[in-house]
């Protein structure tokens, strides 16, 4: 309660850092030339100091970069663990529950650590492999395993959790759950806002998923297709991003619902009332954190309302090509691709963070896919990730400014 208190107290928007450790392809390369620079380029030049700042540390006094430091909300440190990292996430699963809508994304350089911290380690033809110990799963896996847990606990009124699974590719969306008229999943989408102002992916494909052993077979299998796909397959995945959205829908009982929904503005769709016969003592427990509800007498048919919430994760494209140059045809084309998407991204953080009236989401397929989930009164935490070494600096910096704007 205390840390939903404090997301509550400091906005919707989160930063975290997390530092990832030094890798061996940090120190490998053929290159002689290279080879000698070796000991200073792998020189950990990014450290934590406390569990809410970066030190950036420029071994040349004078230098603009000696000593600089950055502040977050939360800063990991290169050898706090998957399970540390998911403990802070975890609130944001309750909100789901409490009404809000929920955004994680991970941004930084491809090699930063993003895939690892979503999903876990992996490799494109085994996205998760299934001897993998538990304690090394990722966001995703641990969400899911979180949100059922937290579905069952609280015995809410027919909860359903469908899933969709999207790839953002040179500002074009890929359902992955969908499969074209050759048989080929993947299948071109369009986003587009409704009347009530909601994004939308019309005939988007959403599954039903009743248990996380479920909803991670559906996450592999979509991994695994994307990587047939004629147009996904020349696109590495650090060039793509990747949406997971699930969606929460739940039947609370009308009053409770009026009720709360004045207290704790909660604004979320209504969509549809069905009357329903509640027994003796049954209580909502949709807004377990709210005040209580009133008991509601036995034998009263109570209306219901389903009350629909999403979390999106989301694995971003790289960054490191944002101001990258003397990249030329397909990569030119990707680059500039990633670097709208991402400018865009910055663009709606900015003015979210600057509370402007004019949120400019439909800048970007990304931000308009994401609108509901990180603007209004939904929660954003964004997962910055990073390498601690020098040879990635300037990538580094870049990601910590993003980092930095966005707060
Ligand atoms: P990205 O998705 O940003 O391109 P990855 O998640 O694929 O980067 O990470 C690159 C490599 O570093 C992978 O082999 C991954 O397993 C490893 N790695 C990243 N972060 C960590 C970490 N915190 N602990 C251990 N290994 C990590």
């Amino acid at each position: 309660a205390l840390h939903n208190n404090l997301v509550e107290l400091r906005g919707n928007i989160r930063v975290h850092c997390r530092i990832r450790p030094l890798l061996p392809f940090d120190t490998e390369s053929g290159d002689l030339a290279f080879q000698n620079r070796l000991t200073s380029l792998s020189e950990k030049v990014v450290h934590s100091t406390d569990d809410e700042t970066v030190l950036v540390k420029c071994s040349r006094p004078g230098h603009p970069l000696f000593n600089k430091t950055f502040q977050f909300e939360r800063v990991y440190n290169p050898l706090e663990s998957q399970k540390i990292v998911f403990g802070d996430v975890c609130p944001l699963l309750t909100s789901l529950l409490d009404g809000y809508n929920v955004c994680i994304m991970t941004y930084g350089q491809t090699g930063s650590g993003k895939s690892y911290t979503m999903l876990g380690p992996h490799s494109e033809s085994d996205p998760i492999s299934s001897s993998e110990a538990d304690q090394e799963m990722g966001i995703i896996p641990r969400a899911a395993g979180e949100l059922f847990r937290l579905l069952s606990e609280n015995q809410t009124v027919n909860p359903r959790v469908e899933v969709s699974v999207v790839e953002i590719y040179n500002n074009e969306l890929f359902d992955l759950l969908a499969k074209d008229s050759s048989g080929i999943f993947g299948v071109k989408r369009d986003v587009i806002t409704t009347k009530e102002g909601k994004s939308n992916v019309p005939l988007l494909t959403y599954e039903l998923v009743e248990s996380p052993a479920e909803f991670m077979r559906l996450i592999n299998k979509s991994l695994q297709l994307r990587v047939k796909h004629p147009t996904l397959v020349h696109a590495d995945s650090s060039r793509s991003h990747l949406v997971v959205t699930i969606t929460l829908t739940i039947s609370v009982p009308f009053d409770s619902f009026a009720d709360q929904q004045s207290s704790q503005n909660l604004c979320k769709e209504i969509l549809c009332i069905t009357p329903q016969k509640v027994m003796k003592g049954e209580k909502p427990s949709f807004f377990s954190r709210g005040p209580s509800p009133a008991p509601i007498p036995l034998d009263l048919t109570e209306q219901q309302k389903q009350v629909q919430t999403k979390l999106q994760l989301v694995d971003l494209a790289g960054s490191e090509c944002v101001g990258m140059s003397g990249v030329t045809g397909t990569g030119l084309r990707e680059t500039s691709f990633i670097n709208r998407s991402l400018a865009a991204l910055a663009d709606v953080l900015g003015a979210l963070s600057e509370h402007r009236g004019h949120i400019p989401y439909r800048n970007s397929k990304l931000t308009h896919l994401l609108q509901d989930s990180i603007g209004g009164d939904a929660k954003l935490l964004v997962m910055l990730c990073v390498s601690p070494c020098q040879k990635y600096l300037a990538e580094t910096l870049q990601s910590l400014g993003f980092g930095s704007r966005a707060r």
